[in-house]
């Protein structure tokens, strides 16, 4: 079995830390960022991406007290999240990849919040299986802040106009705006825009911040933090 496999990896130093510790740095680094902004830290949802691990992995991290997981992919969790949901039953699933539509009824049977909505074709799928499924979930719309043509998100100059279709017409439960950075740029520049364009649509939550800068999207509002390598070791 490699290190990885085992949830451990070799530090700087040379000491070996387990998926646990690493957990507990990250909890401790989420209160620091909070606090330095004045935030309750309990403001703050960690989702735990889990995405490439299997269930061993995710085991000593859902044994330390961890409920809240994230996955990109639907195929991915109905393998290793059903039987982890039998021993856990309180875990609470986060959809943070894209969601094709036929993938619409597995995705709503399986998740509980889904942070992908970014356009009105899988809008109404989520809708239609909402009703037929009787499921509570929470949704977050996509925003492609950085406009990058390979990325999912709605644009930025149709995000208001889409978010009011999801909430009008399709009645959907929406908390909140979600946003990946582009690689090469500042963070920060679209962790303030996501903030701005959620208070200009009356939304509360936001779903920004990874490894790299969670402390930096804490500053500028994010109430759920997606964060994997730094937790589960790198992938
Ligand atoms: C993989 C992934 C993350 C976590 O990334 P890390 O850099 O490993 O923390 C967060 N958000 C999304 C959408 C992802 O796909």
């Amino acid at each position: 079995m490699s290190e990885a496999d085992e949830g451990t990896h070799v530090t700087n130093d040379g000491y070996h830390e387990t998926a646990p510790q690493r957990l507990k740095r990250v909890r401790d680094e989420i209160v620091s960022a909070a606090n330095a902004v004045k935030r309750s830290p309990a403001d703050v949802e960690l989702i735990a991406v889990s995405k490439t691990f299997d269930g061993e992995a995710i085991k000593p991290v859902l044994a330390a007290g961890q409920r809240v997981f994230g996955e990109n992919r639907v195929q991915e969790a109905e393998r290793k999240w059903p039987a982890l949901k039998a021993e856990f039953p309180d875990v609470e699933l986060h959809l943070i990849g894209p969601l094709q539509s036929n993938k619409a009824k597995e995705a709503v049977t399986l998740f509980d919040v889904i942070h992908t909505i970014d356009r009105e074709k899988i809008a109404r799928a989520i809708a239609d299986e909402i009703a037929k499924q009787q499921r509570t979930l929470k949704l977050f719309v996509q925003v492609n802040t950085g406009e990058e043509p390979q990325k999912a998100g709605i644009m930025p100059r149709e995000a208001k106009a889409f978010v009011a279709l999801c909430r009008t017409e399709l009645k959907l439960p929406i908390i909140g705006l979600m946003c990946i950075p582009p690689v090469d740029e500042e963070p920060a520049v679209h962790f303030a825009f996501l903030a701005k364009l959620a208070r200009e649509t009356d939304l509360h939550c936001l779903s920004m911040g990874m490894s790299s800068d969670f402390d930096a999207a804490i500053a500028f509002g994010a109430t759920h933090v997606r964060v994997g390598s730094a937790i589960f070791g790198t992938r």
